[in-house]
């Protein structure tokens, strides 16, 4: 079992993840590849000591180069939802189940919104995870709603496995999607069904589907884990960075403002050395 898992690999994920190896725990961090950290994103940094006039890019590899030489194992991967059991967390990781004693939210700025029907209708015909759900819909219809190139890939293996897919991607350019799949324009608007998924309504036109995958770098936070106390849409934490739940940590982005790097890296410090203490307590 994983002392400390970390749920994103973006600056307070990393910081978090080189604090607790320095104290010797077995740490892991589950993230979308580095590209999808806002800092990536950022063409000058001035702000963060000792890197001045960085670029975001160049700043995020330093981040991840110094984590992997002090060992520190990060396994590319969507964490899907994470389950209390009792004394631990199990995670969902692209439906690989992992096991860990404490978790640490990293997972940056939730986009989370919500289309209509989406909750209604999670798990009866709404999947985050074409691994997961894909089997499920051999040989029927489903739309993917993507919201950048990250999402082709899923897209590219259910058209392996379903009858007929089509693409609404939430972006402009399209990468690398397989012939077979439609690629429709328009917004999505609300999911239609019954028990089950029957339509997805765009404000083009509408689509007859069983199954919405919805593949997003970053699923709302309330869906990753529920009963997770949020304040004004940032996980709510104390200063320790502890949440509502006991061995459950946040940092960085995902606790709210001010979104800015030394923030991330510190609250990643915090929340690693708080869930030190905590397992130390377990004992
Ligand atoms: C254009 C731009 C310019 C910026 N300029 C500056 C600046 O000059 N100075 C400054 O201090 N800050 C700047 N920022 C803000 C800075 O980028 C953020 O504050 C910082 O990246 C927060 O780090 P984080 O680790 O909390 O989140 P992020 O860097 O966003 O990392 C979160 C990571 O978690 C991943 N993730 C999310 N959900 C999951 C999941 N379910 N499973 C697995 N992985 C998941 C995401 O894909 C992402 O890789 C800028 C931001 C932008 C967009």
């Amino acid at each position: 079992m994983i002392d400390i898992a970390i749920i994103g690999a973006g600056p307070a994920g990393l910081s978090a993840a080189i604090n607790g190896v320095i104290r010797n725990k077995k740490v892991k961090v589950f993230g979308n590849p580095p590209s999808t950290s806002y800092i990536y994103k950022a063409e000058r940094v001035d702000n963060y000591i000792g890197m001045l006039g960085i670029n975001g890019k160049d700043m995020m590899s330093e981040f991840v180069n110094h984590a992997k030489e002090m060992n520190v194992e990060i396994q590319t991967g969507k964490v899907i939802e994470v389950f209390p059991m009792g004394e631990y967390y199990m995670l969902n990781v692209a439906n690989e189940f992992i096991e860990a004693k404490t978790v640490i939210f990293a997972n940056g700025f939730s986009k989370g919104t919500v289309l209509e029907g989406e909750n209604e209708f999670l798990g009866k015909g709404v999947s985050y995870c074409a691994t997961c759900d894909g089997p499920l819909y051999r040989n029927r219809q489903v739309a993917v709603i993507g919201d950048s190139q990250y999402a082709e890939e899923d897209t590219n293996y259910l058209a392996e496995v379903c009858e007929k897919v089509y693409y609404i991607p939430l972006y402009k350019e399209i990468a690398d999607l397989s012939a077979a799949i439609e690629v429709v324009q328009g917004k999505p608007k609300r999911i239609l069904g019954e028990q089950l998924v029957r339509r997805l309504e765009l404000d083009t036109r509408e689509l007859e589907v069983s199954g919405v995958f919805i593949i997003k770098e970053n699923i709302p936070t309330t869906k990753l884990l529920k009963g997770l106390e949020l304040e004004n849409k940032a996980i709510k934490v104390n200063r320790f960075m502890e949440t509502n739940m006991k061995g459950i940590y946040a940092a960085g982005d995902c606790t709210g403002r001010p979104y800015q790097v030394g923030k991330a890296i510190g609250e990643g410090n915090v929340a690693a050395l708080q869930a030190v203490s905590y397992l130390h307590k377990l004992k």
